[in-house]
């Protein structure tokens, strides 16, 4: 289209009715055929911006949500984890429960009465 406008105000010696002519393709153009593309483009533009931000944003509010700093109840090691998931103490390597926002060993309580129990009778071999 550059091309060949200069060219028609050329021929055209009065020039001014070309211009014109020419003035209105190019607003209707602009407001009907390059206004879509236009906006189409700044609409899509706009998405793609604005999807990754809104994306981060879900993405940490989910995190904060769900992430769990705590110490580890064996060995006191402070670490972090998610809900919902068990995650292993990466000091002492104890298989580690969330609950309540806290870790929590998954081991059930009575197994580790039976642990105490054992050492307590192997003290007790060692003192006889
Ligand atoms: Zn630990």
């Amino acid at each position: 289209m550059n091309n060949y406008s200069p060219k028609l105000l050329w021929l055209n010696r009065s020039g001014l009715g070309c211009f014109l002519n020419l003035l209105l393709v190019a607003i209707l153009l602009v407001s009907f055929g390059l206004g879509w593309v236009v906006n189409g483009f700044l609409i899509l533009l706009g998405v793609i911006f604005i999807t990754p931000i809104i994306g981060f944003w879900l993405l940490r509010w989910w995190v904060k949500r769900n992430l769990i700093e705590d110490q580890c109840p064996v060995c006191s090691y402070e670490f972090t984890g998610f809900k919902g998931t068990n995650s292993s103490c990466p000091n002492c390597g104890e298989t580690l429960e969330v609950r309540n926002g806290k870790f929590q060993r998954i081991t059930p309580p009575g197994t580790i009465d039976v642990d105490v129990v054992d050492v307590s009778v192997k003290q007790l071999d060692q003192s006889n």
